[in-house]
């Protein structure tokens, strides 16, 4: 009897031949798991899950491993591959040391920027990288595309984080918890398409933009109308910027909100609208100074 598939939350693509690599499977669902464990704010267990995937996928694929710890396994993986070798001794003996804190002792919410940090600075690029040079498996192409595309903006946002010294890095991660509970909502077919569907006969969401533009534009913010990067909605997301230089050239997103799946980002999630928006207002970049009065309309011009 052929084996039957296995269960994939965003994984699309499992590794060739992956009927006889039971091991490599199961090392990719406990990432899969790591993942619903963040979008539901259990960082430390989260952690914890990815530390199994990496030991379980290593102890199937590096000889004399066997019966190994953890730092031992990673000496033995770090001999077969220059790229494993050269990755984060230090930041590795955190993740382990970290692992071992969380089962032995528990953890309270004050462990959530340390799991966050070491999740995406460590673990997550440590699995990554393990798949690739031993299973010649590429787990972003074989991935989700918008789960990939928000574990990037948690990269991107932690090393910006980190680099201004930021302490407290838990919210790195916010955009891709919201995502995967998005996902979770919609194929549940629960309250979702209800709302979704009463919007659209009742105008709410029209109702829900036009008050947060009301309340924005009292503010005398600099503000604009642009899609949703986490729940993809159209024209549902109201963002402020920002500029230093007399021409708007400099022009960020500093805060947001979408009507539509009710994320939001501003000052206290350093970095994170920036990074999420930084597309959306290059490409309209123009179309807002000309707006504001920062740069003159070429239509404008008189005929040469
Ligand atoms: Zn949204």
């Amino acid at each position: 009897m052929p084996p039957t598939k296995p269960t994939s939350l965003f994984i699309k693509r499992f590794p060739a031949d992956w009927e006889n690599k039971p091991d490599i499977v199961s090392a990719l669902q406990a990432y899969e798991t790591s993942l619903v464990l963040v979008a539901y704010g259990r960082f430390p267990h989260a952690l914890t899950n990815c530390v199994s995937a990496i030991e379980g996928l290593l102890k199937a694929v590096v000889p004399n491993t066997k019966g190994k710890r953890l730092f031992e396994v990673f000496e033995e993986a770090a001999k077969l591959s220059s790229r494993v070798d050269a990755f984060s001794k230090p930041g590795l003996t955190e993740l382990r040391v970290a692992r071992n804190d969380f089962i032995h002792s528990g953890f309270s919410p004050e462990d959530d920027g340390k799991a966050v940090d070491l999740l995406v600075g460590v673990g997550f690029p440590f699995f990554e990288l393990c798949l690739n040079e031993f299973c010649s498996y590429d787990i972003a192409a074989s991935t989700d595309g918008e789960i990939v595309i928000h574990l990037n903006v948690a990269q991107s946002v932690h090393k910006m984080a980190t680099s201004s010294g930021i302490a407290r890095l838990g919210y790195c991660i916010d955009s891709l918890g919201h995502l995967i509970r998005l996902s979770f909502a919609k194929r549940d077919l629960s309250d979702w398409a209800e709302i979704a569907d009463h919007d659209d006969q009742t105008g709410n969401k029209f109702f829900r933009l036009k008050e947060r533009k009301d309340r924005l534009d009292l503010s005398e913010e600099m503000t604009w109308l642009f899609d949703c990067p986490v729940c993809g909605g159209f024209e549902c997301n109201m963002v402020e910027l920002g500029y230093t230089e007399d021409d708007g050239s400099d022009l960020t997103a500093s805060a947001m909100r979408c009507a539509e799946c009710d994320f939001k980002a501003g000052p206290t999630k350093p970095f994170m609208c920036e990074v999420l928006m930084a597309d959306q207002v290059e490409a309209t970049k123009d179309a807002i100074r000309i707006e504001y009065g920062l740069l003159k309309d070429p239509a404008d011009e008189p005929p040469q």
